[in-house]
């Protein structure tokens, strides 16, 4: 809380903070449930969810519980230490899904690097020193320079250069295209089963079985990017379930925390291959995250939150496509609470800023594409409240 006014605020945010993106004049000071608050009171019904973060709602009670609680017994040992959390939360994960082993770190640029790390430590040790990763054109890995590499985002081609090498882009639902870049020099393909970034672009089935074979095949690591399909968002518990494959390696995050930062790798044994002092974080499996992420996590699997975000993306599915040929939306897509739809013009931040302006949080991950990515506890009143918003907004920009 604080005593300096909105605009006092937003002076000192132009001073003292680094500018790295533009952010409305507001200030975010509060959140409950399916809505944040800025400091002069104004409510927002929140359909961006902390950048499909906040999978339980704003500060929801089993959060604030494990914080609280595990705040007053131990926060952080230091790595060199087992503690009780990292082990339960890997049993955990790994009960719930097809992995042998997890590697607990804060951010999901932080363990695409370690799935990075761990496949070419992989090459290094059993394909002759291969190391080539290839990744997908409008692919999202995160913000550290290998991931930026890794990212198939055509705007960062040319940024931060020299990136690290290595990474090779292929178009994205291209079984071919994969299978002409593999060489012996390919030690992994890196993917995300529904592009979050790329503007929900969905992989087809066909073209993840054939990616698998391929990499049994040729002894190819598989890496699914979970961070942003994980933890039930796209209506299972993981997105590479519905895909009748087994990945060799994913990460989480976002999720994973519900707000709070939290992120893991997940691997077959095989994968797990790090010699000591190869990897690791000051952070990586603090008590206090721990704590929070088994309490997520046991409650997005108790209230079945996977079955439930189908349920509610029909439903948000349902609403859009009363108003599609009104306002001529097309693409109505997207799995469980990951959903986009495409607009007739480049209107997606005009949009997201209209409706701000009338409370509602909307995102535009591409010119033309509006995303929605709310907590997984949305209502159907909370629909019904976000859509004559929607209405407006689209009847004001797309006038
Ligand atoms: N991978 C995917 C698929 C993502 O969507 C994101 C974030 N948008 C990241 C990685 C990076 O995660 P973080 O911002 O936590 O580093």
């Amino acid at each position: 809380m604080t005593d300096m006014s909105a605009a006092q605020l937003l002076e000192t945010a132009k001073k003292r903070l680094v500018y790295v993106t533009d952010r409305p004049p507001l200030v975010m000071e509060r959140g409950e449930g399916m809505y944040l608050f800025d400091t002069e009171g104004k409510r927002y019904l929140d359909f961006v969810g902390g950048w499909a973060v906040t999978a339980l709602g704003h500060c929801p009670p089993v959060l604030v519980k494990a914080l609280k609680r595990q705040a007053e017994i131990l926060v952080n040992c230091s790595p060199g230490f087992f503690n009780t959390g990292m082990i339960a939360f890997a049993d955990l994960l790994v009960r719930h899904s097809c992995f042998d082993q997890a590697w607990f770190g804060n951010t999901g640029a932080e363990v695409n690097e370690a799935a990075i790390k761990m496949a070419r430590k992989h090459g290094s040790l059993h394909r002759m020193g291969a190391y080539e990763i290839i990744t997908t054109e409008h692919s999202f890995h995160g913000r550290t320079l290998a991931t930026m590499s890794a990212t198939g985002k055509p705007q960062w081609t040319a940024l931060f250069e020299p990136k690290a090498g290595g990474f090779i882009h292929v178009a994205f639902n291209d079984l071919q295209a994969i299978q002409k870049t593999v060489s012996e020099k390919t030690v992994a393909i890196m993917l995300e089963l529904i592009q979050g970034e790329g503007g929900v672009n969905i992989a087809d089935a066909a073209y993840v079985k054939g990616i698998r074979k391929l990499c049994d095949e040729q002894g190819i690591v598989l890496i699914v990017d979970e961070v942003q399909t994980g933890l039930g968002r796209c209506g299972t518990l993981f997105a590479y379930q519905q895909y009748g494959i087994e990945p060799d390696i994913m990460t989480l995050a976002k999720g994973i925390g519900a707000g709070y930062p939290l992120a893991a790798v997940l691997a077959k044994e095989k994968f797990c291959c790090f010699a000591a002092g190869d990897h690791g974080g000051t952070y990586g499996g603090n008590s206090l995250g721990m704590a929070v992420g088994i309490a997520v996590v046991e409650e997005i699997i108790k209230r079945d939150l996977s079955s439930y975000a189908v349920k509610m993306g029909d439903y948000i599915k349902g609403k859009l496509s009363a108003e599609a040929s009104r306002f001529n939306l097309t693409n109505i897509r997207g799995r469980g609470l990951l959903l986009a739809f495409d607009v007739p013009t480049e209107a997606g931040k005009a949009i997201v800023n209209k409706a701000l302006s009338k409370g509602l949080l909307l995102n535009s991950p591409q010119p033309a594409t509006i995303r929605l990515m709310p907590p997984l506890i949305v209502e159907t009143g909370h629909v019904d409240e976000m859509m004559p918003i929607l209405r407006a907004t689209l009847e004001e920009v797309l006038a």
